[in-house]
């Protein structure tokens, strides 16, 4: 049993009277009372400096008294009562991890790695940790992943504990472990040192914290490639959100406690924090590293143990921007951030070379993923301009030019001098391209006039590694989506992936699949599914590995995860397109797992945790009802939460119709195992398989009525089991959503947007079908040596 405190952003109040706002800060006494045992402890912000003091009253109950606090705002106040057991750093004696007893076996991780983040935090800001001592608690239940508690930060159990062997914990786990590791570290500076006048703020602090804890985690794993991965978790991720309509800017007023909490839901649930990091980098890179770190510490020397606004950081970063000369004189930081943090979505900016005038001339639009009419944005940025014309330049990502609002902006040869371009006149001999946003750090798309596109991809298939492995993920994204927007072809951002069988690197890959899965999703019905299917087999052929077992995980994973990630994307491709021996490998584990299950030990597993999913869905879908039995049978027996979210996912990849039907029946039933909490996301992944897609939709129309009062707990959920029909691409089916909004209009309650924004993508799909399917399969068709005809 514990006790345990959870304050931000409002409930302060509701332990002791006070002024519960983040812009009061105030010294706390804390005094807290357990039983007298051993086994009981007690832990605050600040260190003990008295124990076991006996009670007044109460026989067999004593008192902790804590040293008084610094000055702090409520929200970071903690208090908490626990048999919880500790580790203490093996670097640092003043910093330790608390877990229940039988978990103290996985909390080395975090205590040894935690230090040497927080160290490394010193570092970066020039500034001591501030309080006397740390502690890390892994909580058992946690409904936010983790509180930055000043000198006493909470974390859900999974985010904080890694099993030292490797067997239990995937890399992409650990990589989250380690993440949120680092962010929580970083706010002991950045919100608890420095803390927000208010808490519409609060996107400064998270922003920041979301951003550095890359840098911070660069510590703990030097050669995971940090950055690399940032492009794809985390700029390209948001960019797919934020060119819909339906976007919000970043800054957003509150003031009362019910939207504040809003406030934090959003930023929990939605890509507002993604954003927010995102444009926090590229302005970490547009200053350059140097000045963004000489303002950055400044404002926190300057604004220590007190508040401040956003405007605040904004004008210590131009002080320092204006001394070292990183930006143009007429330009400032808070006029820049303005435009980036005030408006809606981002723009793409689209370079022309002018042969006739030797010129090129960059211009600047909001881009949307699909255009509608309605839209006549004005939106305009001032966005951090550098372009690339050779080998080795992509390490230059501070801003050499400024493409203003209602600007375009033309270079001619003397700002040739920076590159190795010798003019702006196109040149196919010599395949001089441009590529623009080195290292995708400025937050944009780039288009290019057509000669320049076809350069990149005679780049790219001569020699690849002479464009930077973060702009091959960023060309691949932005074409795919200009191609989806209909800015460019389909063939010009397909002829990029011709030279991917060569591609070593993972985040190219992983662009590449984030922007194929769509194509894949619209072809999976149509007669050119065939050339798709055998396009991807050649692509995929070029990144086989066999096929990793528990057993022979390889040490160089623990170096860079993300060979361990390329090599995990392309099995998992593998397996769907039938590609080497990928499903027969998951089979047979799958298979030997069955048959050596032991249903007292549950969870002793013989499957590497980096391929569960793929054994899993794989084993299940090659398998028959005896592998859906068991992987049934293992959702009842298993532990874990992760295992019984696994095996629900697991359950509909069979490719029997029956057995899904079957699971549906098992799942809405008043008497299910499954919980009510994970219906929808059974629902969802029956929808949005091809062989479930019809046999689900069939379900909703037939027990709609049932399935609302008995399932929709929550105000999403009515929507959750609309919107996997989202990818259907028919005129047939959109005719269909439109008469089951009408047959049930007045009993829709919350799903009634859902139907409408289903209805509104199933109308963009078939658009999108009637106007790409046949230029789309043509080229597949050539690429496959099917010819012409
Ligand atoms: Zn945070």
């Amino acid at each position: 049993y514990m006790g345990v405190t959870q304050f931000q952003a409002t409930d302060a109040r509701r332990a002791f009277p006070c002024f519960d706002e983040p812009g009061v800060k105030a010294k706390f006494n804390v005094t807290l009372g357990r039983k007298n045992t051993d086994d009981w402890t007690t832990l605050s912000n600040m260190d003990a400096i008295a124990e076991g003091v006996p009670h007044e009253t109460l026989d067999g109950y004593v008192w902790d008294k804590y040293a008084v606090s610094v000055d702090m705002s409520t929200y970071l106040v903690a208090f908490c009562v626990s048999q919880f057991q500790s580790k203490t750093s093996n670097t640092n004696d003043k910093f330790k991890v608390w877990a229940r007893s039988d978990m103290i076996g996985r909390t080395e991780f975090a205590a040894n790695e935690g230090a040497k983040i927080l160290k490394f935090f010193e570092e970066y800001f020039e500034i001591d940790y501030p309080l006397p001592k740390m502690d890390m608690l892994a909580l058992t239940d946690f409904s936010a992943g983790a509180m930055e508690n000043w000198g006493m930060i909470t974390y859900r159990e999974e985010y904080l504990l890694y099993d030292p062997t490797g067997r239990t914990t995937s890399a992409s786990l650990l990589q989250r472990i380690i993440y949120i590791i680092a962010h929580e570290l970083s706010h002991q500076w950045f919100g608890n040192l420095v803390t927000p006048k208010w808490w519409t703020d609060l996107w400064l602090n998270e922003g920041f914290a979301s951003y550095v804890e890359y840098l911070g985690s660069q510590e703990s794993r030097k050669d995971w490639k940090w950055m690399q991965l940032f492009i794809v978790s985390e700029v390209q991720d948001v960019m797919r959100v934020d060119s819909l309509e339906s976007s919000h800017p970043i800054y957003q007023e509150v003031f009362n406690p019910d939207q504040i909490k809003e406030l934090f839901d959003r930023i929990s649930y939605g890509k507002g924090e993604k954003k927010r990091a995102t444009i926090i980098r590229m302005m970490n890179n547009y200053l350059t590293e140097a000045t963004f770190k000489k303002g950055l510490i400044s404002y926190l020397k300057d604004k220590s143990f007190s508040n401040a606004e956003t405007e605040d950081l904004w004008r210590y970063l131009d002080v320092a921007a204006h001394d070292d000369k990183s930006l143009p004189d007429d330009l400032s930081v808070s006029q820049i951030m303005n435009t980036w943090t005030g408006l809606t979505g981002f723009p793409v900016v689209t370079l022309t070379r002018d042969p006739k005038q030797n010129t090129a001339t960059l211009t600047q639009a909001r881009f949307f993923l699909q255009q509608s009419s309605r839209d006549q944005s004005s939106e305009q940025w001032f966005i951090p301009i550098n372009f690339n014309a050779a080998i080795d330049d992509f390490n230059r990502t501070s801003a050499s030019h400024w493409l203003r609002p209602n600007t375009p902006l033309t270079l001619t040869d003397k700002d040739l001098a920076s590159s190795s371009l010798d003019s702006w006149i196109p040149d196919p001999a010599k395949n001089n391209w441009v590529i623009v946003n080195a290292q995708e750090t400025g937050y944009y798309r780039v288009n290019y006039d057509a000669t320049n596109w076809a350069m990149i991809q005679a780049q790219l298939e001569a020699d690849h590694t002479k464009i930077s492995t973060e702009n091959r993920a960023q060309i691949l994204d932005d074409a795919f989506n200009l191609a989806r927007a209909g800015i460019i072809s389909y063939p010009t951002a397909l002829g990029l992936t011709k030279y991917l069988a060569k591609e070593q690197e993972f985040i190219p890959w992983r662009a590449t699949a984030n922007a194929l899965a769509y194509i894949d999703k619209m072809l999976e019905r149509s007669a050119g599914y065939g050339y798709f299917r055998e396009y991807m087999k050649t692509l995929l052929n070029g990144g086989l590995v066999e096929f990793e077992k528990l057993e022979d995980i390889k040490p160089e994973y623990i170096d860079d995860a993300t060979q361990l990630y390329k090599n995990v994307l392309i099995q998992g491709r593998a397996c769907k397109y039938n590609v080497g021996k990928c499903k027969r490998d998951a089979s047979a584990q799958y298979k030997k797992w069955m048959t050596n299950y032991n249903e007292a030990l549950p969870d002793n597993t013989i499957i590497s945790p980096n391929v569960k999913y793929i054994v899993y869905c794989y084993g299940v879908a090659n398998g028959g009802e005896e592998e859906w039995n068991h992987a049934w049978r293992h959702y009842t027996k298993t532990n874990l939460a992760s295992e019984k979210t696994e095996m629900l996912y697991a359950m509909a990849c069979t490719e029997e119709v029956w057995l899904l039907s079957k699971f549906l029946g098992m799942t809405f039933n008043k008497n299910s195992t499954v919980r009510s909490q994970d219906v929808a996301r059974v629902f969802g992944s029956i929808a949005r398989s091809v062989i479930g897609r019809s046999l689900a939709f069939e379900y909703l129309l037939n027990n709609f009525v049932y399935l609302k009062e008995n399932f929709s707990v929550g105000i999403s959920a009515m929507g959750s089991f609309i919107t996997p029909f989202s990818t259907f691409n028919t005129p047939a089916e959109a005719a269909r959503m439109r008469a089951f909004k009408e047959e049930y209009k007045n009993d829709l309650g919350s799903g009634a947007r859902a139907v409408d924004q289903a209805i509104e993508s199933i109308e963009i799909n078939a658009q999108w079908m009637a106007k790409h399917e046949a230029t789309l399969t043509q080229w597949l068709k050539e690429q496959t040596g099917h010819g012409s005809t």
